[in-house]
């Protein structure tokens, strides 16, 4: 692992039981590898379902995984106690798709933004959380008369602002972006998107930016990995995926992307995905992309395509190369 390395996940692995006499489980994360350099992002792309939340969550330790191994900043932080973990927080925090069920509407945003620092012994009382309070709100785009209101006196886009604020206080060094764009209005996601990569221009922190379609993580990532029912279909550098996709399944994804000529848009509509995503309790055998895959091959759903290396950083899981 390279020292500038700030996150890597080896194999990583996520079942969730559901009848342990059946051996009935949900495969949300099937051995999920990647590393993200310090000061860099990595968009994380796919449909609902296809695990990248949970991925999330498990690298986060909300879930204790099933198997493979987190690094966080060098340290192997997969069989941490929650305990150990807790210092290690500071270093390594969460924004979340929807900012307002994830802010205490019975607190005002002095409050919640502040409840970190008390947590983790920078401030003591909540008298104190002014002087760190203020600057931040500020940063985001706020300002401190907010700190007195509470989140339900917000917009949407100004919710997300104070779940970032929130994320930010502790100047944590990787960011998990759980879909924070995902429910803003298209005029406010370029906003959000600004000011998390500004905030990295000036701090030099890391992102995990998870979305669910490729168009939304297009300005923000410098690798992008597309992952597909529990499993990485493909990882490469950001402007490499959009130049030159390999996997029928990033293709098919780019070409649901809206597009705002509509001439264009009628010559992409039939290169888009069809079908559902299929179950993760019974995946499919071999590709599990096999059942919608135009290209799909008697061995497609016999033997499992590994993710391989096809040219200098561009790795596809695909029996077509
Ligand atoms: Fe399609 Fe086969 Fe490639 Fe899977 S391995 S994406 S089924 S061609």
């Amino acid at each position: 692992m390279s020292e500038k390395t700030m996150l890597e996940v080896r194999d990583l692995t996520m079942h969730f039981m559901l009848n342990k006499s059946k051996n009935l489980k949900v495969h949300a994360v099937d051995g999920i590898s990647f590393a993200i350099p310090r000061g860099k992002t990595l968009g994380l792309v796919g449909e609902s379902g296809c695990g990248k939340s949970t991925c999330a969550r498990t690298i986060i330790r909300i879930y204790d995984p099933t198997d493979g191994k987190i690094f966080l900043d060098g340290q192997d932080i997969t069989r941490l106690s929650q305990k150990e973990l807790k210092p290690l927080r500071k270093k390594m925090q969460m924004i979340f798709q929807d900012p307002y069920a994830s802010l205490n509407a019975r607190m005002v945003v002095r409050d919640i933004i502040a409840e970190p620092l008390l947590a983790h012994g920078i401030i003591h009382s909540k008298k104190e959380a002014g002087e760190y309070v203020y600057p931040m709100l500020e940063r985001v785009g706020l300002t401190r008369e907010h700190a007195d209101r509470y989140a339900h006196e917000f917009s949407g886009g100004q919710r997300q602002r104070i779940g970032i604020a929130r994320a930010l206080i502790l100047q944590p060094e990787l960011v998990i972006c759980d879909e924070p764009i995902s429910a803003l209005d298209v005029s406010i996601q370029a906003q959000v998107v600004n000011l998390l990569k500004d905030y990295q221009e000036e701090k030099g922190i890391s992102y995990l930016f998870i979305a669910h379609d490729l168009s939304m993580v297009r300005y923000v990532s410098d690798q992008v990995g597309v992952m597909y029912l529990g499993q990485m279909a493909e990882l490469c550098e950001a402007e490499e995926i959009y130049r030159k996709p390999l996997h029928p399944y990033t293709q098919g994804l780019l070409g649901s992307i809206p597009i705002p000529n509509p001439k264009l848009a009628r010559e992409k509509v039939t290169s888009g995905i069809q079908g559902d995503i299929p179950s993760p309790v019974n995946p499919p055998e071999g590709c599990r992309f096999c059942p919608r895959c135009p290209y799909a091959k008697p061995v497609c759903s016999r033997e499992t395509p590994r993710l391989k290396e096809v040219s200098p950083g561009h790795q596809v899981a695909c029996h077509l190369y």
